[in-house]
């Protein structure tokens, strides 16, 4: 079986440089706020090129500090991308602020600036709720639009704030991800991109008073002397092990990236003219968390791979406005109808960066038997069937660059 992530085979690659930095952690005792933590915290600091780095149990916690840090409670609104994982909403119902779910751009999956701007408009013009933040989310490794962002957020007084749980590493022009916004929050879950073997996260900014907050609120409000500085405080630390994990894996980082991105591009080579393949635009660099493509016979193809030994994902089938925890905050289905066919579109294949040659290859044959071989009705490419393309064969070369999806 071909899975979507294997962190079995990166903890086997791996192995040595872990294990000789457990055994360190294991040697001092240090297990809370070790000096691995430290080092960590300054080494994300080096690598994403942001001052402040303060690491914390996950990455919900990252986003729901962040919010408890600026004071964001009952009657604020949180703007949020109707397209992304529940946590995102979850943080913002944690502190007691409302979500207000935005539409996405069908070709990056993330926040429409546009949509954003509707949306602020219409809160205000209510004037039960207060517009406090948005929170971006950098969906699949691709950063958001910040540049469009940054500018509705600054001219509403909001504060931008970054989920970019799935995008340490990601790049818009010369910027990496840490830096896009006045504060970021990542996830070191095990399926990110930078990943511990357990839960994980972090908080980026540029400002010390910030950081200083963050850093009390992981300590249960307490300051440097120990003392009670601050009104809510989290148990939210990032353990020692976990701080030696992943320096064992931020020295190949890197070299995980670009193998990333190998992959993305050989799927998209070969599969441009199959499926829609994820857009990238110009200036940026995707993390590629997942690699995921949009086809309206999503289902059958999912289960035809799977029959073909590929375990495929669906992220997510249900947009947050349709979500059974979350619907109350949305305006019911037809609200927000780009997230929702994109919920219905979406397939991610296989991404991790032990995944072989032979294996992207596999996946690639058993996405162009399907087209070749599978009956795909009238219905679900009625495109494709007007243009009397209707179950073309796939270029032989595997070579198409194109962008014709179905
Ligand atoms: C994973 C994820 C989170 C939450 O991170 P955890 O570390 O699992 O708490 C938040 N937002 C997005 C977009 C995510 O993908």
């Amino acid at each position: 079986m071909i899975n979507l992530f294997d962190v079995r085979r990166q903890s086997a690659r791996l192995r040595d440089k872990i294990d000789a930095r457990l055994s360190t952690v294991l040697g001092h005792g240090q297990f809370v706020l070790g000096p691995e933590v430290l080092e960590l915290e300054q080494r994300l600091a080096d690598y994403a090129g942001c001052p402040e780095v303060i690491t914390v149990s996950s990455g919900r916690d990252a986003l729901l500090i962040a919010l408890f840090g600026e004071g964001i409670g009952p009657g604020d609104a949180v703007f949020v991308p109707a397209f992304t994982f529940s946590a995102t909403a979850e943080s913002v119902t944690a502190c007691g602020a409302t979500p207000v779910f935005v539409d996405v751009d069908s070709r990056t999956f993330n926040m429409d600036p546009a949509a954003l701007e509707a949306a602020v408009a219409t809160v205000v013009g209510e004037g039960r709720l207060v517009a406090r933040a948005v929170m971006a989310v950098d969906l699949f490794g691709l950063p958001a639009d910040y540049r469009g962002l940054r500018q509705i957020a600054q001219d509403r007084d909001m504060l931008l704030i970054a989920d970019s749980a799935q995008s340490f590493g990601a790049e818009l022009e010369d910027a990496k991800t840490g830096t896009m916004a006045p504060v970021t929050a990542v996830s070191f879950y095990p399926t990110k991109p930078l990943a511990a073997f357990g839960d994980g996260g972090a908080l980026l900014t540029d400002d010390p008073e910030r950081a200083a907050r963050y850093r009390s609120m992981r300590v249960n409000g307490r300051g440097p002397s120990g003392l009670q500085e601050c009104e809510i405080g989290m148990t939210a630390r990032l353990d020692t092990m976990q701080a030696a994990i992943l320096l064992a894996k931020l020295e190949v980082f890197d070299e995980e990236l670009s193998r990333r991105r190998a992959i993305a591009a050989r799927y998209t080579q070969v599969l441009g003219n199959e499926i829609v393949a994820p857009f990238v635009p110009d200036q940026y660099q995707s993390a590629y968390a997942l690699y995921t493509v949009q086809c309206d016979a999503r289902d059958r193809l999912a289960s035809h791979l799977k029959e073909a030994g590929v375990n495929c994902g669906i992220y997510y089938p249900t947009p947050l406005h349709l979500h059974p925890g979350l619907q109350k905050y949305g305006k019911g289905a037809g609200s927000l109808p780009v997230s929702e066919r994109l919920s219905e579109r979406v397939l991610s294949l296989p991404m991790h960066p032990d995944l072989t040659d032979e294996e992207v290859t596999t996946v690639c044959d058993a996405i162009m038997d399907f087209r070749q071989h599978v009956a795909v009705t009238p219905q679900e490419h009625p495109m494709m069937a007007s243009a009397g393309k209707f179950r073309a064969a796939p270029p032989a070369d595997y070579c198409s660059t194109g962008g014709a999806g179905w």
